[in-house]
């Protein structure tokens, strides 16, 4: 067998994690992850984490709490509907017949004349935290 010879490598700083409840820093192995539902939250390729976002804790007592958080936030479905929306829109596409969007977004014409709605009516308060 071909063996390699060990290359020193440069000492790199460990990535760190962010506590999404007390917002401790910590290296990533010692992360304790974890999905909630959130409306607001598409993922950036894979439709089926649509809905879901994903949070890091320092321990799982504080992913308990995160969990807790978000299941005590409604989960509205016009809102997720949008954001399947605006990813469908994103990468320098600016207009998509009714017919095209709902093949890229999986909705029906109903539900993405809702979600215009939706997203009009609360276009500026959203992209906080
Ligand atoms: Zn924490």
């Amino acid at each position: 067998m071909w063996k390699r010879k060990k290359r020193a490598r440069p000492a790199r700083p460990l990535p760190l994690e962010l506590c999404d409840l007390c917002g401790t820093t910590f290296p990533a192995d010692g992360a304790v992850r974890g999905y909630v539902p959130d409306s607001s939250a598409v993922h950036p390729a894979n439709d089926w984490f649509d809905g879901l976002r994903r949070v890091t804790a320092c321990c799982e007592e504080h992913l308990a709490a995160v969990r807790e958080e978000y299941e005590g936030r409604a989960f509205v479905p016009e809102e997720l509907w949008a954001a399947k929306i605006d990813r469908a829109l994103s990468g320098g596409i600016r207009f998509l017949t009714m017919e095209r969007l709902g093949c890229r977004t999986g909705l029906q014409e109903p539900q993405i004349r809702r979600a215009i709605a939706w997203h009009n009516a609360h276009l500026g308060q959203r992209h906080g935290p």
